[in-house]
């Protein structure tokens, strides 16, 4: 399964929950690519400029992360991509992997939400966790780059049929549950029942 959305979404909240509830390990490159940074890492080093400016990293880079994050065994059995795909040519670089595997993806959620809503959203977070790319500038470029480069692959997706569309506007659990239904109404059903959100708003 992927998650796209526009950064604010409320994409890797949402990511960690259906991962509890498929049983399935939530893989986010943006997660992986700060744990690099933060332990001054080679790639680490590599990608901190591009993430600090809002920009996206290379696709080499982020296709061979993906590669490797999804090689290893956890992910054997079905895993769910937080924030990757992410431009055509990662679209191309995934699905030789599906393919090498004999698998395919089961379904796409696009998380929607304005943008006044997403800004605001990430603008808490800078208070909250101090990102260094939650400022007002570098996120209003995160939403340029967002909608060049990752919202055409929407329709590359949907014309693949693989696309359920959920509005990101409510409480986390709310969200939640929509998208639990959404994926119940196409026969994906959840192995575990999740914990109600910590911090629900
Ligand atoms: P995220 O946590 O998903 O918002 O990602 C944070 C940052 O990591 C992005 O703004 C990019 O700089 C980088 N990044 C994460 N995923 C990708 C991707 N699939 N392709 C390129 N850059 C990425």
């Amino acid at each position: 399964m992927l998650l796209i959305g526009p950064p604010g979404a409320g994409k890797g909240t949402q990511a960690t929950r259906l991962a509890e509830a498929f049983v399935v390990p939530a893989v986010s490159t943006g997660d992986i690519f700060r744990f690099n940074v933060k332990n001054e890492t080679a790639l680490g080093l590599q990608v901190k400029a591009f993430m600090d400016a809002g920009a996206y990293v290379p696709d080499t880079l982020t296709n061979a992360i993906v590669k490797d994050r999804l090689g290893e065994s956890d992910a054997a059995s079905g895993f769910l991509l937080d924030g990757y795909p992410r431009t055509t040519d990662q679209v191309a670089e995934l699905d030789r992997l599906l393919d090498d595997e004999g698998t395919k993806l089961d379904a796409v959620v696009l998380i929607t939400a304005d943008t006044d809503e997403v800004v605001s959203r990430l603008l808490k977070r800078a208070e909250e966790q101090g990102r260094a790319d939650d400022t007002a500038d570098v996120i209003r470029h995160r939403l340029d780059v967002y909608a060049e480069q990752t919202a055409p692959l929407i329709d590359v997706y949907s014309a693949r049929g693989l696309v359920i569309t959920i509005d990101g506007l409510g409480a986390v659990d709310v969200v939640t549950d929509r998208i639990l239904a959404a994926l119940a109404d196409r026969g994906l059903h959840a192995t575990n029942t999740i914990e109600k959100a910590a911090n629900p708003s």
